[in-house]
């Protein structure tokens, strides 16, 4: 930790007190003597072998072992590395961290927005979500949600939400939350921040607010510590003036879609233990997985997959572990599917693939058919390059030399998207294998044909297929 200066660190051990920073978690604990105790986050358990000695400030499972500080907590239940954590837990007791003058500069991440501006954000965020659960019993979106099978328990769960067709609901809503806490003179900056956070916009020129989000089913999307940090909001009927089918929070300190993945804060435990996530398209896919017990999924906003998001489910699922894409059974979901593939090659990470679904996807499939056919479903997964293999050289060709070039050219493409050198060697062996062209003929990552064996090569007319 050569960054950040080491009374920093300790002043938020001091300022943060352990107890209250689990319990935060959702964790619930008991006084046991000294000490409390509670059902561990890190693994399933029926009772309590989940200590916490707040003298000490540490905690310690006596069932799967996990132990540390705070921070260490923090590290453990978000999954973030020491510096992270760290920055995370200063932020949350208001602790500023100093960092130290090195040679290198300041690498370490500064935080890129203070506690309390951040304080501000959730605030806003949460009497959004205030507003739209207030506005869900007896509204479409209470109708829609029912209608595709959700149950008063999931839709109380995952806090779903309605943004009623109105122009100045949260507004009110705002102004009425701060009259009734006596904080009225606070109006013009909480709706300040109430913009930032993407859930009220300014009207440039006639100089006024409005929602952000109307007449659409809101799906708010949670932290770790299950506080909004953004919105996903569907519309019931597609109107072309409504900005269409799904609207999402727009980046904010708070949101980062590149980096967050929808029901990870219900997920991560069972992707923990299974050490394996199942990543679907749609939140409604997310939710109904979730309701019918298959609680290892997630689903990115509505954003193609990033590094950061492979990353994340990496560090989730443990380095043996396994990560499962099932997306739509549409043109959209086979694009996604495949630049999913990209990205984990890219990532140098295992992904498999599952076959398209008999139906649309996975809200459709387990109301239709249940959760017993759904889980041998999940068992056809594929290794996402066999699929790849058996997608574009799966096939006779006959005598189309030129579309079976072109197929070995696809697969080489995303092969050599993979930076480890030993895996690429063992993907290329099994392309020239089916493909039956020499392997020295294939073509090199960019920037490697110079390299080796390819040089000789260069500039001399070559065909890709042995004569058979
Ligand atoms: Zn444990």
């Amino acid at each position: 930790m050569p960054y950040i200066k080491e009374t920093s660190i300790r002043r938020t051990q001091d300022a943060a007190d352990i107890v209250q920073i689990i319990e935060s978690y959702g964790v619930k604990l008991r006084r046991v003597g000294g000490n409390y105790a509670g059902l561990c986050p890190f693994h399933r358990e029926k009772t309590p072998s989940f200590n916490v000695n707040p003298q000490g400030q540490y905690f310690k499972c006596f069932g799967c072992g996990a132990a540390g500080g705070v921070i260490k907590f923090v590290e453990l239940i978000e999954r973030l590395d020491f510096v992270e954590a760290l920055t995370n837990l200063a932020q949350r007791v208001g602790v500023e961290l100093e960092y130290e003058k090195s040679d290198y500069g300041a690498r370490s991440p500064r935080p890129a927005s203070s506690g309390d501006h951040k304080k501000a954000l959730y605030w806003a965020n949460k009497t959004a979500l205030n507003y739209f659960r207030r506005a869900l019993a007896g509204s479409p979106a209470d109708a829609y949600l029912r209608g595709r099978g959700f149950t008063t328990d999931t839709l109380k769960a995952w806090q779903l939400g309605w943004a009623p067709d109105d122009f100045h609901g949260l507004l009110d809503f705002i102004r009425d939350e701060l009259t009734r806490q006596n904080a009225g003179a606070k109006f013009d900056q909480a709706v300040k921040f109430a913009v930032e956070a993407g859930v009220l916009r300014r009207h440039e020129e006639k100089q006024n607010y409005y929602d952000a989000f109307r007449g659409r089913v809101i799906f708010p999307i949670l932290d770790a510590r299950q506080q909004p940090v953004g919105f996903g909001g569907r519309v019931l009927e597609e109107k072309p003036e409504a900005g269409g089918k799904y609207l999402n929070t727009a980046e904010t300190p708070l949101f980062k879609k590149g980096r967050l993945l929808f029901g990870l804060n219900f997920a991560a435990r069972e992707i923990g233990e299974r050490r394996e996530a199942i990543i679907v398209e749609g939140y409604t896919d997310t939710i109904m997985c979730h309701q019918y017990g298959v609680r290892n999924v997630v689903a990115t906003l509505g954003t193609a997959l990033t590094p950061d998001h492979v990353r994340l489910l990496r560090r989730h699922v443990g380095q043996d572990g396994k990560v499962v894409a099932l997306f739509d059974a549409d043109a959209a979901g086979k694009k996604a599917t495949a630049r999913a593939r990209e990205i984990f090659m890219q990532e140098d990470a295992p992904l498999w693939i599952l076959p398209d679904l008999a139906v649309k996807d996975a809200a459709e499939f387990l109301p239709k058919f249940g959760a017993e056919k759904f889980r041998e479903f999940l068992n056809s997964a594929q290794e996402a390059f066999a699929c790849l293999l058996q997608e574009n050289l799966g096939q006779n060709f006959g005598n189309d030399l030129s579309a079976k070039t072109a197929a070995v050219m696809n697969v080489m493409r995303v092969v050599n998207l993979c930076p480890n050198a030993i895996r690429r060697q063992m993907m290329r062996q099994q392309v020239a294998l089916l493909a039956a062209v020499d392997e020295n003929l294939l073509p090199q990552p960019e920037g490697k044909r110079e390299e080796g064996r390819g040089k000789r090569e260069k500039g001399r007319e070559r065909s890709l297929f042995r004569n058979r």
